[in-house]
């Protein structure tokens, strides 16, 4: 049997961060009541002319500039036919011949590899339909009709479900970095379609490829396209062939089952939209917009690594998020850079961890200036690292700073010489079989006395200090 090479590319549909719709008004807020986001222009009344929304525009554009896509000055908006119930106007005005940005790529973190992205295009999304299984009716949803999405299409260049995956964790970094989509892949605005094919290891023709749907999380896309290289692996081997076909994937089956051949798919009848003028953006504008982008993921990542010292993969979960990355960095500029990723990944993340929440800074009631305050006490000695870690579940809930709540809670170590030689006195004059022997020697009875001063002071003895009253006087 042939050794078999994966072949996949990816089509990304993103919810531009706008607040009203592309060529409306109307708002884009998830979750509102049916139906009381919608006007005559996105619900597609006759004789209703839609506005380019500029701010969409200029996103698209933003997104294009961060992948080193060539932006078209001029681009085209074009009606793509069909019918379907929650597409009101009968087509969708998307751009065909001549989109906004093309000739880009991605560059992957993990496996060094750059993926092709072949275009990026503007579109308006279309509604929703909620089907009562019950009642055996159908309702249409117009709130999403209208809201502005962009399409990113890769090039056929990953050659694995995990890099497809990675891609896709790539792409969603740089869009929520970029502020150009919020990329919430449960309420739909980062949405994926992969095409799989596979060809014989070494060969350059491509083979023919299924269109896989329905993936709604970056899990859902990785096992989906794992299973589908599988099937096509089977279906050559015994002596089939691969069908070019839509196919959906059924996470709770965790298989993929064909929707729709090629036979029937569409014919959209693309051509310019007449009711729009060609999108027009000036040098000077893409000039404003490459100044005004913040700094990508790639870049802060590798000075992450320079800062903290590192490895990749622990870098990763500080890259996370924009909101993370920024917190992290307030709170490394007020301590250590180190010790505020050792916090993060160490017992910040586990308290979400345990309680299935995601490490998100927006949450807490803990800033960033709170976990620099925290490393700083710590540091200097009125609390130990193991209590600093173990009040940080506490902390998150509480409206107090770490220092408050570390006096408040009676936490703090006690440095205070006096109360310490005390219980060291103390230790020493009731246990003079063990101070001889220590005299005698034996060194190693030594944490013996340390274990009597930190259970008469509860632990909050500061340690330094204990050692060095309990040898100056055993040793006297
Ligand atoms: P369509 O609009 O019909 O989906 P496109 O030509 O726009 O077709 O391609 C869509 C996606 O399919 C692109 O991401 C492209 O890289 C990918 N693709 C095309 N051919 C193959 C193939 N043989 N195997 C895997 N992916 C492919
Ligand atoms: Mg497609
Ligand atoms: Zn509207």
């Amino acid at each position: 049997m042939p050794e078999y090479e994966a072949v996949i590319g990816l089509e990304v549909h993103v919810h531009l961060a706008t607040a009203s719709k592309l060529f409306c008004s109307c708002s884009t807020r998830f979750g509102s009541p049916p139906n009381t986001n919608v006007c005559e222009i996105c619900s597609a009344m006759p004789g209703a002319l839609p506005t380019p929304n500029r701010r969409a525009i200029r996103l698209a554009a933003l997104v294009g500039l961060a992948t080193g896509c060539q932006i078209n000055t001029r681009s085209v908006f074009a009606r793509k036919n069909y019918f379907y119930p929650d597409l009101p106007a009968g087509y969708q005005i998307s751009q065909f011949e001549l989109p906004i940005c093309e000739h880009g790529h991605l560059d992957l973190p993990e496996s060094g590899r750059r993926v092709g992205i072949t275009r990026i295009h503007l579109e308006n999304d279309a509604g929703k339909n909620i089907h009562s299984g019950s009642e055996n009716i159908s309702f249409v949803d117009l709130n999403r009709a209208g809201i502005p999405l962009i399409e990113i299409v890769s090039e056929p260049d990953m050659r694995s479900a995990a890099e497809a995956a990675e891609y896709l964790r790539a792409l969603h970094g740089l869009v929520t970095y970029l502020g150009a989509s919020d990329g919430n892949m449960e309420e739909g605005s980062f949405r994926c379609d992969a095409n799989v094919s596979i060809r014989p290891a070494g060969s350059l023709r491509l083979g023919t490829r299924t269109e896989l749907k329905n993936l709604n999380s970056f899990r859902n896309v990785q096992r989906a396209i794992e299973y589908e290289i599988a099937r096509q692996e089977d279906v050559l081997a015994g002596g089939g062939k691969v069908i070019q076909e839509t196919r959906l994937f059924d996470a709770a089956k965790n298989r993929t089952a064909g929707m729709r051949g090629k036979e029937e798919a569409q014919d959209y009848r693309y051509f310019p939209d007449p009711d729009l003028l060609p999108v027009e953006i000036s040098e000077a504008e893409l000039e404003e917009i490459r100044a005004s982008m913040p700094e990508l993921p790639a870049a802060r990542r590798e000075r992450f690594l320079e800062m903290t010292g590192l490895p990749r993969a622990e870098v990763e979960t500080l890259l996370q998020s924009r909101k993370l990355a920024d917190f992290f960095e307030e709170a490394a500029r007020g301590s250590d850079a180190r010790k505020a990723a050792a916090y993060i990944i160490g017992p910040l993340a586990r308290v979400c961890n345990a309680a299935g929440a995601r490490l998100d800074p927006e949450n807490w009631k803990f800033g960033a200036g709170d976990l620099a305050e925290l490393i700083n006490i710590t540091n200097e000695g009125l609390i130990s690292a193991k209590i600093a870690a173990d009040i940080c579940s506490d902390l998150l809930e509480s409206p107090e700073s770490p220092r408050e709540y570390v006096l408040g809670h009676g936490l703090g170590q006690i440095s205070d010489a006096g109360a310490i030689e005390a219980a060291v006195d103390a230790a020493i004059a009731s246990h003079p079989e063990e101070a001889a022997q220590y005299r005698a020697g034996k060194k190693k009875v030594a944490s013996f006395f340390v274990g009597l001063v930190m259970r008469e002071t509860k632990g909050k003895a500061n340690p330094g200090l204990v050692n060095r009253l309990l040898a100056e006087k055993l040793g006297s």
